[in-house]
């Protein structure tokens, strides 16, 4: 039994697919092991609960074997591009209001041109609704 069968401290560590290997050194390998990294690789491949078992390494900051598939080195790596959000890029579009709703559907934040277009455009659909086209004030 592998170090996670004797945790089991999380409901999903019942379906590991290494619970019971023979040989949980595989999981704990030395960092630098990158055969053994290989094998273990292989089991977390089949295994049903990879992204369960990769969020408890990172959230409990483990350091050492193969979690959820990846190395130690591999998890800091994933981690550190999921924390890093992706800057807004400049597409031909910035600088208009398609071009800032471009970035919202993205989830992105706006760009500064995109932005001083989605706040030029509420100032000028507030003035309009204050004062529409056709109505004398
Ligand atoms: S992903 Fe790999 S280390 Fe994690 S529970 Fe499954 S087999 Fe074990
Ligand atoms: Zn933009």
């Amino acid at each position: 039994m592998n170090l996670l069968g004797h945790l089991n401290a999380e409901p999903w560590m019942a379906d590991a697919a290494c619970r019971d290997h023979p040989n949980p050194d595989l999981f704990f390998a030395d960092l630098t092991d990158h055969h053994i990294h290989r094998t273990a690789k292989t089991i977390c491949a089949e295994c049903p609960v990879t992204n369960q078992c990769r969020s408890y390494a990172t959230d409990k900051g483990a350091e050492f074997g193969v979690w959820g598939g990846l190395t130690a080195k591999e998890r800091g790596r994933l981690e550190k591009t999921q924390r890093t959000p992706a800057p807004p890029t400049l597409a031909k579009q910035c600088g208009t209001i398609a071009g800032a709703q471009r970035h919202y559907r993205r989830g992105e934040g706006t760009c500064p041109r995109c932005r001083v277009a989605a706040t030029e455009h509420r100032r000028k659909s507030r003035d309009n609704r204050r004062n529409p086209i056709g109505k004398t004030a």
